[in-house]
Order: structure tokens, then sequence, then C-alpha cells
């Protein structure tokens, strides 16, 4: 064996195991058993809990400092990829060994400098560019002239299906791993409204089609209940924010299982410090509202069976306290405080789900999966918070973080 985590308390992702070995070979998982093998590397988990590495399946890796969007178009991406390349080291610092990119430019970028070992981080999964409609969520500014908007955005745009299907082509042609598109208005954009559904189902239908494929899916930004049942409709696999969601659309979300990002972390973060950090002044305007009805959906969508997963959709950087890049385990912590899931069952949305989800051969332990797991210094089941108590991070069989640093 290469490597051996003895004497954890170990959740698998899906349950509690109790005290178990786990071996590694090769990057995988090839053992989790109570039984003694030697192994190259020894880690000595002493009776903390152990668990599958985080994952945080909606995150923008932008590079911005302070909550105004509108940087993306007006810092340049060079500069802005070195600071997001800082943000993969935070992130891994916190016990995240993957994250989804739902949304930039500069993430294919990141992901292949990880990939070639350049930099270090959690492995990333990466949308590209997102596609958006005129006059969608994408552009951010809906003041800027059109073509400035369409040049400097970081989305791709399209408007009829013929447009749709070369966005999608373009995209995935860049290198996405999966698709986003914007099914509604949002927040964070100027004068769309989160109720308002953007792009048409044959639109969406058409992205959705070229997608599968390549043997991917699309993610969908979709705040109000029509624009998501549009996109619901239309196939995507999963629905990302879900604010104002109905208990019908839910009930179909379950029938088609599509999985719900409650993003509960970017709502709290612009309705507690959004005028601090600098947040532009129609956000602060929309966000009391789907702050306020993200907790009802989560307990609804608990009760209806729908596939829950944790993403923060953290895109900036705050230099706060409480909610900043590298502190992403917060979405854990508001799942179970906001939308009142259990710990287990946000520890699951964390990991098995959000892996299931977005299509990775890890988040859980178990024979044969990629050996990213995490060592805890607490235990999250009786205090959520305790999640932050991070002592090793191993990514593919390699310990990574040790001690709140980096190795190699
Ligand atoms: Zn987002």
């Amino acid at each position: 064996m290469e490597l051996a985590i003895r004497n954890g308390i170990v959740f698998n992702g899906k349950e509690i195991i109790g005290k178990t070995n786990i071996y590694v070979r090769e990057g995988k998982i090839v053992e989790v058993s109570r039984e003694d093998h030697s192994a190259k590397m020894e880690i000595d988990a002493k009776d903390m809990f152990v668990m599958p590495g985080l994952i945080d399946a909606h995150i923008h890796l932008s590079g911005i400092k302070g909550g105004s969007l509108l940087k993306i178009m007006f810092e340049k991406p060079e500069y802005r990829v070195l600071r997001a390349a800082k943000w993969l080291e935070k992130l891994l610092l916190a016990g995240f060994t993957t994250v989804r990119d739902c949304g930039e430019t500069v993430s294919l970028a990141l992901k292949r400098a990880l990939n070639d070992g350049i930099i270090g981080g959690p492995k990333v999964i990466a949308a590209g560019k997102p596609i958006t409609q005129t006059f969608g969520h994408g552009e951010l500014s809906h003041d800027v002239p059109l073509e400035f908007s369409k040049t400097m955005s970081f989305s791709e745009f399209c408007d009829g299906m013929e447009s749709c299907i070369h966005a999608a082509r373009k995209v995935l042609r860049d290198g996405a791993d999966f698709i986003k598109i914007f099914a509604t208005g949002g927040v964070l954009s100027q004068r769309d409204r989160p109720e308002h559904p953007q792009l048409s189902y044959e639109e969406i239908r058409a992205i959705v089609n070229e997608a599968e494929k390549v043997n991917t899916y699309v993610a969908a930004h979709a705040h109000g209940d029509r624009g998501a049942r549009i996109a619901i409709e239309a196939g995507v696999k999963t629905l990302e924010h879900g604010t104002l969601l109905k208990d019908e659309t839910l009930k179909l979300m379950k029938e088609k299982n599509v999985t719900l990002t409650p993003t509960l972390t970017i709502q709290e973060l612009i309705f507690k410090y959004g005028k601090q950090i600098g947040v532009d002044e129609w956000g602060l305007q929309k966000i009391t509202s789907v702050r306020e009805n993200i907790a009802n959906v989560v307990r609804k969508a608990k009760e209806y069976g729908v596939t829950i997963i944790s993403g923060t959709d953290l895109g900036f950087e705050t230099g706060l306290e409480e909610i900043d890049m590298g502190k992403n385990w917060m979405e854990t912590v508001l799942l179970v405080e906001r939308g009142g899931l259990s710990p287990i069952e946000a520890l699951r949305a964390s990991t098995y789900n959000a892996a299931m989800a977005i299509g990775i051969n890890a988040g859980v332990i178990e024979i044969g999966k990629d050996a990213d797991i995490i060592i805890i210094n607490g235990d999250p089941t009786l205090n959520v918070r305790e999640i932050s108590k991070i002592t090793h991070v191993v990514k593919n069989g390699k310990l990574t973080v040790e001690n709140k640093s980096i190795k190699g």
C-alpha cells in the first residue's frame, strides 16, 4: 500500500461507518476495513473525523476583489487569473478537493495549469464562458453599449436556436466540462429581475442537445419559477439558486432527477455585508426577497426528496471574517442553520451528492474512488461549524495539506 489513514472515525460520504482504516494505491482507495496492512506512508487520524474531501459545486474563479462584479469587465484577465490561483490554495487548505466553476473565462486556464502540475489546488470542473441571452443575467450591466458588453462580458451571447447551437459548440470547443446557462434574471445584474424567464424552451433544448452529444449536461442559473420550469422541461441537470421555486416545480425536479444548488452563502453575504463590500445598488435592492424565500425552498426540497448539493456561488474576495473565499464550508453550515438539513445531510450535500451531480469519481470513501480525503479535528455531526477544523487534506492519494500548510 502507498498510503494508510488509520484510526479515524469515518463518514464515507453517505453515512458514518465508525472507526475504520483506509488504504490507497495509485491515487485510488483500494481498501476500507478494520484490517492492518503496512504502507509506505502512514497517517494516524487518532479518533479524529475522517471524510471525503469537500466539494464546492458552484464557484466563480474570477479573481476579483470586492462585491462589484463589473470588475470582470474592467480588470484584465491575466491579472485576475493570478489572484484566482491564490484562491485555489486557500480552497485546498479549507479542505476542498474539487470545485465546479459555474462560469468564468479564466477557469479553463486554471484547470489546465492544475492538471499540468504548474499550480496547486482542488480539481477544477469548469464551464468556461456561461451562455446568456441579450439583455440577460450574463451581461451584468445593461447600460454599457451592447457591443462593449459582448466583447468584455464573461458570457457567450446567443439569441435564437441557431445562435444557441453555435454558442454551445463554441464553449465546448474552448474546453468546457459542462455548459452553464442563465435561465432567469438575477440579483447581481442590472435591469433584469430574478423572476424574469430568460432563453426560450427551444433555445435551452438546443443547448442541452449539444451537451448531451458530447456526454455532458447543462447547469441552469434560475431564481424565478417560470424560467426554472422551462429549463427543467428542456432537460437541464442541475438547477442553481432556485430561490423562488414553487412546490410543483420541486416535485418535477424530483421526478426528473434534477439537483438543486441553493447557494445560501452568496445570499447571506450580499444580504448581510453587500453594502460594505461594494455590491452594486441593484444587487442590494433585489437580495431581500430571494434570500428570504430560499430557506423555505430548501425545506420543501428536502420534504419532496430533491437532491440538494453544496455550492457557495462565491466569486470574489471580501476580506470579511465570516464569509470569504477560502471559507467555503460556510455553505455546509448554512444548509444546517438556514436550510434545516441535519448535519449528516449537509455533509452528504457537500460530498457524495455533489460528486454524483457533477459527475466525478470522488466524494465517497469506497473502493475504486479517487483518494480525496480530509481529516477534521472536531465532529461536524455534533456541531456543523467544526467542519472548519481541517488538519489534513489528501488529494488523489497524496498528502497535500498538513497542519495548515501546503506540502510540495
Ligand atoms: Zn453563480
